[in-house]
């Protein structure tokens, strides 16, 4: 074999495991593999998860703070921000943005990134361009996935749509979209029905930013997940951030939350953005602007929650750990129960992996590609609240992160 991992607390299981690795795979679990390996990693009990995946991450815009600082703290305060500095993107300047917070993921066990990157009039396909040969660059060691998202509209940047037909011809793994943020309700549903017409087109997934907003009549979801269901696109169509749901009354909420449940439609929250930006117009008692991640977690609609921006105008803050974001979102959504805890876990793998669309590869088991991490404590509690080490980082069977965080004690 490649590697043994001796002595592992794989996450779900009673008990301590050797974990076998040989070509990229897993290929035995048992309480002693008998033999050695090219390599051997004593785990000593402490916990194994399969490898992080963050769903939605703005790669092209990570580090741009300084460059572009947000005036007003809301989210059109940063959109506009970012013009002046979009307008001069250079393709070296991004990537080497992004390889910045691509290494930081890597170091805290996330090994799959999808990222959504700008496609509209002022940056033109110069962020897509640079985030495909970034993923090309990276792939032995982090599976990246681009979005092309039209942050400025579709109907509101005239020859934005044209631009997203072209992204997806060089080659974009999944079409985004930004509905609520069209002028109009007729502008929004125009700008669903071209994402779906160039999804269909191409075969890829869906992944918008939708709703993102305190404004209670911004309904933009609704319609998109009656597309999807007529559409039958059940599955593969994400929405991200959804925080109007919050601001919708109780009733409304939960015909909505049937509705993306039906639709089988995935739901990203942001939650380190999403309580910065939103609330900015409210007094106080001031919203969190989360989407009601419990209610639709309860009413099992498939939830997964990303990093979103790392320095930049929108987030000064983030460092691309999912444990640090698990953290953050289960403060802000009151997930406190064992359960609970555990479904914030889930939120940061496996129902990531659903999304991600390698949900047949993924996890601890025998015949599961060997993505995984080892992290510095033997609990799942413990490994959001404290965010260890991720002692070894395993992608595809190599070992591609290691880490050790040490203290001196004098007492
Ligand atoms: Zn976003």
């Amino acid at each position: 074999m490649d590697i043994i991992i001796r002595k592992a607390r794989i996450w779900g299981r009673d008990g301590l495991f050797d974990i076998g690795i040989e070509h990229g795979k897993i290929i035995e679990i048992s309480e002693k593999i008998a033999g050695s390996a090219d390599k051997e990693i004593n785990a000593d009990g402490r916990l194994v998860t399969p490898s992080f995946i963050d769903p939605h991450l703005h790669l092209d815009k990570v580090y741009t703070y300084h460059m572009a600082p947000n005036p007003d703290g809301t989210l059109y305060g940063a959109i506009y921000s970012l013009w002046q500095v979009k307008k001069k993107y250079t393709i070296e300047d991004i990537k080497k943005r992004a390889s910045r917070v691509i290494r930081s993921a890597l170091v805290y066990g996330t090994t799959h990134i999808r990222t959504h990157v700008d496609v509209d009039t002022i940056g033109g396909l110069t962020p897509l361009k640079a985030l495909l040969e970034i993923k090309k660059e990276f792939k032995d060691v982090v599976d990246i996935q681009v979005v092309a998202f039209p942050q400025e509209g579709i109907l509101r940047d005239p020859g934005s749509e044209e631009l997203m037909w072209k992204a997806m011809e060089l080659g974009a793994d999944v079409v985004g979209g930004m509905p609520h943020s069209e002028w109009t309700d007729d502008d929004m549903k125009r700008h669903v029905d071209i994402i779906f017409e160039i999804a269909k087109e191409y075969g890829k997934p869906i992944d918008a930013h939708v709703d993102e907003t305190d404004d209670p009549y911004s309904r933009s979801i609704e319609y998109f997940a009656l597309k999807t269901f007529r559409e039958g696109l059940s599955g593969k169509v994400t929405a991200d951030h959804v925080c109007a749901l919050s601001a919708y009354n109780d009733y409304h909420a939960a015909k909505v939350i049937d509705l993306l449940k039906q639709a089988n439609v995935n739901i990203i929250t942001n939650p380190e953005t999403n309580i910065v930006i939103e609330g900015r117009l409210d007094t106080y008692p001031k919203r969190r602007g989360l989407t009601r991640v419990k209610e639709l977690w309860k009413a099992g609609v498939n939830v997964s929650f990303g990093q979103d921006c790392v320095q930049d105008a929108f987030y000064p803050y983030g460092k691309a750990d999912r444990l640090l974001t698990a953290w953050a979102l289960a403060l802000m959504v009151q997930m406190t129960t064992p359960e609970e805890i555990e479904a914030v876990m889930n939120m940061a793998t496996y129902n990531a992996a659903k999304i991600f669309g390698i949900e047949n590869n993924y996890g601890v088991d025998v015949g599961k590609n060997a993505d995984l991490v080892i992290i510095d404590t033997d609990n799942v509690l413990d490994a959001i609240r404290l965010q260890p080490a991720r002692l070894w980082v395993i992608r595809n069977g190599d070992i591609v992160a290691q880490s050790k965080y040490t203290h001196d004690l004098y007492l």
